[in-house]
């Protein structure tokens, strides 16, 4: 299942999209304003990618300060908010492991 990132021509947003077969990625439109005047990019969540690498990636694409990531709240906002516009739902498990993130319990098992 690829995932594929494009950015919208008309309103020139940057938005992810996860396709479960060829056809739907002929169909894509602009999540944002509904447009198909889209440029495709190179994706920085490919799923041949390490971790690590794809850590990396995120750190250079986003505009987001070391001070956004300071306060955990946004880092868990920041994991759902994507994991969502990639069309991963991890459901309940997601809500737990951001919710552990948001208040510090993460860091608690790791000194443990
Ligand atoms: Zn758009």
């Amino acid at each position: 299942m690829p995932i594929y990132e494009y950015r919208c021509n008309q309103c020139e947003r940057e938005f992810s999209q996860l396709f479960l077969n060829s056809r739907e990625i002929r169909k894509v439109k602009c999540k944002f304003c509904g447009g198909n005047d889209l440029k495709r990019l190179i994706s920085s969540f490919s799923v041949h990618q390490t971790e690590g690498s794809r850590l990396a990636g995120l750190d250079t694409s986003k505009p987001k300060g070391d001070d956004f990531y300071k306060d955990s709240r946004n880092v868990g906002l920041w994991a759902k908010k994507r994991m969502k516009e990639m069309g991963v739902d991890l459901g309940p498990k997601m809500d737990e492991i951001v919710e552990r993130g948001r208040t510090g319990k993460i860091l608690e098992d790791y000194d443990k």
